[in-house]
């Protein structure tokens, strides 16, 4: 893996295209335990993050990633936006300076990443939420050498099916209790849809 900045905006482009597909979808998984906007958010804040991408000129990805977290943070709304955010602007930090990103690199991002999920959370693993897909991917990605992106896609999707077996801890999912156990995190989807986006850039 040797992401150029490049392939940093195809990939924010990538996301985008899905999260206009799967919009729908995304927004039914929040209507049942939540209030209904989740593929909406995503929509919104990806379409202004790929325009602003576009629009830009960057010398390294970082600064893509900065611009991308920025975008996000102000575009996505609710309580994913801030996460989604922070989580990106941590790429950004932990690889500021790179001319690409090596697949070490992106371990160690990933890692940052998700600690700074769990932090602006205040959740951890087993919460039921996008934190679910964050931890797994990047705990199945410290013990990989090189990328695999079939196996990405399927590490991705396994998570995010784990998490209808949970009860949920944070977030408007929270007040179901035991009601919301059997139906998937929102959240949850919508992290299996960006870095399997990502798994795509990296193959082609
Ligand atoms: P809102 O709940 O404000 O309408 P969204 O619908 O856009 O925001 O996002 C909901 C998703 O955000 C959830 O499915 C879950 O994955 C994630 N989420 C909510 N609260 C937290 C939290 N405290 N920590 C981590 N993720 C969270
Ligand atoms: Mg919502
Ligand atoms: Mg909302």
């Amino acid at each position: 893996m040797n992401l150029t900045t490049q392939e940093t905006i195809q990939w924010i482009e990538r996301a985008n295209s899905v999260f206009q597909e799967k919009k729908d979808e995304l927004t039914e998984l929040d209507q049942v335990i939540g209030d209904g906007d989740h593929g909406i958010n995503m929509a919104r804040g990806f379409q202004a993050a790929a325009e602003k991408l576009q629009a830009g000129s960057y010398a390294t990805p970082s600064d893509a990633l900065k611009d991308a977290a920025m975008t996000l943070l102000s575009k996505i709304g609710g309580a994913s936006g801030p996460l989604y955010g922070s989580a990106f602007l941590k790429l950004s930090s932990s690889t500021k300076g790179a001319e690409t990103i090596s697949f070490d690199q992106f371990k160690e991002a990933m890692s940052e990443a998700t600690d700074s999920l769990k932090m602006r959370g205040k959740a951890e693993e087993s919460d039921k939420t996008m934190i679910d897909v964050w931890g797994p991917f990047t705990a199945y990605l410290q013990v990989q050498s090189d990328v695999q992106p079939d196996e990405w896609i399927e590490k991705l999707a396994d998570a995010k099916e784990k998490t209808k077996d949970m009860q949920a801890n944070k977030g408007r999912a929270a007040y179901y209790k035991e009601k919301s156990v059997g139906h998937m995190d929102a959240g949850a989807a919508s992290t299996y849809y960006l870095f399997a986006a990502l798994a795509e850039i990296l193959k082609e």
